[in-house]
């Protein structure tokens, strides 16, 4: 395969995984960045062969600055930039502006480049929030906006929605698709950890002492960087206006707690085993900002099916029980949870 394909935000957890995997495949690859001058070093730190197959761009979700020089050449886009904090913000317009309007601002800048297919990285957090009387969801469901979302919901469920209506109206000829991942996890490659790792960092390393009753999907960083270079290689049939979720199994955090235990014990020392009762999550999540927002997760199954990605792009999801063990593994191996 050759071409070249803009990966906007290479400094991200996934950015970096299909840059990694486009590189691997031979692919020339350009990357926007906030901060060139801060990030580029590190970038050729992580690829020190890419030489000139690796360009670097810098360019924010909301400025014009950059974005034309970034698209220029490319065949395709993987868009994944997007605000992911931990923290839920002051005010909601902080993820759903960059969110919304850098969606746009990519999607207009690859049109006027003459770039033919687009893959957007939306979220489960777009198709399976807002609707309490369910629990299983595939890629035909949308997060209801009618219900109180949390922002980061929210924003998710906007930029795809904004992105599918101006591909609609402005860009018809354009191959758009998006990949939607549940929770992401696997191995780590540098100590400025997704908000996703951050959750495992704190169950190995004792900052969460007892488990909270609530679940999460499962998908691996690998099967998404997967999920996105297939994106932008599979057939036009098979892709256009897609929704790909990745994710490999819904567990409860008392499982992912057993899984760690049993697949690597001697990481596990600090692992808790007792779990949290709902009263102590809610006082907490007064004062404790990943409790507050796992209080309305209580209990809640929100399980997301990955199985169309897998039938449509041929290829089967990690274990979530490797992904796991492989995530531990990582966090200790690179020094970021010390026993
Ligand atoms: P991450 O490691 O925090 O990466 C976020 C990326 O977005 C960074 O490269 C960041 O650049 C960039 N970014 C944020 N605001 C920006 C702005 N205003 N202008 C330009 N770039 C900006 O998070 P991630 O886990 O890789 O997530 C990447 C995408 O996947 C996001 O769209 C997220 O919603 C989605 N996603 C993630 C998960 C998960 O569990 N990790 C699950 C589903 C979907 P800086 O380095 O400059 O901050």
């Amino acid at each position: 395969m050759t071409g070249t394909v803009l990966v906007t935000g290479g400094t991200g957890y996934i950015g970096g995984e299909v840059i990694d995997q486009l590189l691997v495949k031979g692919y020339a690859v350009h990357t926007t960045v906030r901060n060139a001058a801060k990030s580029e070093p590190r970038l050729r730190e992580r690829w020190p062969d890419a030489g000139d197959r690796l360009k670097v761009f810098q360019a924010d979700l909301m400025s014009d600055e950059g974005w034309a020089e970034a698209n220029a050449g490319c065949h395709a886009v993987a868009h994944v930039a997007s605000p992911f904090p931990l923290a839920v913000p002051k005010h909601k317009d902080e993820l759903l502006v960059p969110a919304r309007e850098g969606t746009l601002r990519a999607l207009r800048f690859a049109k006027d480049a003459g770039v033919q297919r687009f893959v957007q990285t939306s979220s489960a957090a777009a198709i399976a929030y807002g609707h309490p009387e369910k629990d299983h969801f595939d890629h035909t469901d949308w997060t209801n906006l009618d219900a109180n979302v949390a922002p980061y919901i929210e924003s998710k469920t906007v930029a795809e929605r904004a992105a599918r209506d101006w591909v609609a109206e402005n860009a018809p000829e354009m191959i758009f698709c998006s990949v939607n991942p549940v929770a992401v996890f696997g191995p780590v490659y540098n100590d400025d950890l997704s908000t996703s790792i951050e959750f495992v960092k704190k169950i190995i390393d004792g900052s969460i002492p007892m488990i909270p009753n609530m679940g999460i999907c499962v998908t691996d960083i690998r099967d998404v960087g997967r999920a996105h270079v297939l994106a932008i290689e599979a057939p036009e049939e098979k892709v256009r206006g897609e929704r790909f979720p990745t994710s490999e199994k819904f567990l409860w955090l008392r499982e992912m707690a057993n899984i760690v235990r049993q697949r690597a014990p001697e990481l596990a020392g600090k692992v808790p085993k007792r779990p949290m009762p709902n009263w102590l999550v809610s006082i907490l999540a007064l004062f404790m900002e990943e409790m507050k927002q796992i209080k309305p997760e209580l209990g809640n199954v929100r399980d997301v099916s990955g199985k169309h990605t897998e039938e449509v792009l041929g290829f089967q999801f990690i274990s979530a029980e490797q992904t796991l063990e492989d995530t531990a593994r990582s966090l200790v191996e690179r020094g970021i949870v010390k026993l």
